[in-house]
């Protein structure tokens, strides 16, 4: 039994040419295992810790951080979760021991119904953290899906992606959307995967170089 808990919706937006307000969807799965994926803006502690309260959850009690990537707006509080295993990105630590787990070549399970899968684009090293529970399929995506509008509106991840890696990003995102019934965005709220928004991505594919 995995229990899914949006702690917080992430979102973005931009306020001029210089300037973006934006923080990460922040998500907490009881499985087998605790786990926290992305942590938000160091700005963020005290709420962080007042969330997983009201879940009952000491930050001791994490097992597992996941943080989609490694920008600053993902991993403000990863020092909260020290009893915790770190992934970041593709990097996998706890303390200062590093592990190798090649999570580029294959998933790295986590518990059973959760593991973590290498989807490239938005930076050179994402993870996304996939869930099944009951049959049905989560996807926290991180930042290969920035929100549902960027869907209809690809600029909104184009822009912020990794140039070379366009390609590879728009692949990843068709993989991951058919994989879900549900998607769980970077900066977004949560939303269910239609048959309709497969077709805008298998189109997406076609067009970007
Ligand atoms: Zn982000």
């Amino acid at each position: 039994m995995c229990e899914i808990f949006v702690l917080f919706d992430g979102y973005s937006r931009q306020i001029n040419n210089k300037i973006m307000e934006a923080n990460c969807t922040c998500t907490l799965i009881k499985a087998q295992k605790n786990i926290i994926v992305d942590t938000m803006t160091a700005w963020d502690r005290s709420r962080l810790e007042d969330a997983l309260l009201r879940h009952g959850i000491l930050p001791s009690n994490i097992h597992y951080v996941v943080c989609t990537h490694s920008h600053a707006d993902h991993i403000g509080n990863n020092n909260l979760f020290t009893n915790a295993e770190h992934i970041v990105g593709y990097s996998v630590q706890q303390k200062t021991s590093f592990y190798d787990k090649q999570i580029e070549q294959e998933d790295y399970i986590l518990c059973k119904g959760v593991r973590v899968t290498a989807t490239p684009g938005h930076t050179h090293e994402d993870v996304t953290v996939l869930v099944e529970n009951d049959s049905v399929k989560y996807a926290l995506t991180g930042d290969l899906f920035e929100k549902e509008e960027d869907i209809t509106n690809p600029a909104l991840w184009q822009n912020l992606g990794t140039l070379q890696l366009r390609k590879v990003q728009a692949l990843t995102r068709l993989r991951i959307l058919k994989y879900a019934d549900w998607i769980i965005p970077g900066h977004g709220a949560m939303f269910k995967k239609t048959s309709v928004q497969v077709a805008f991505l298998e189109k997406q594919i076609l067009e970007t170089t």
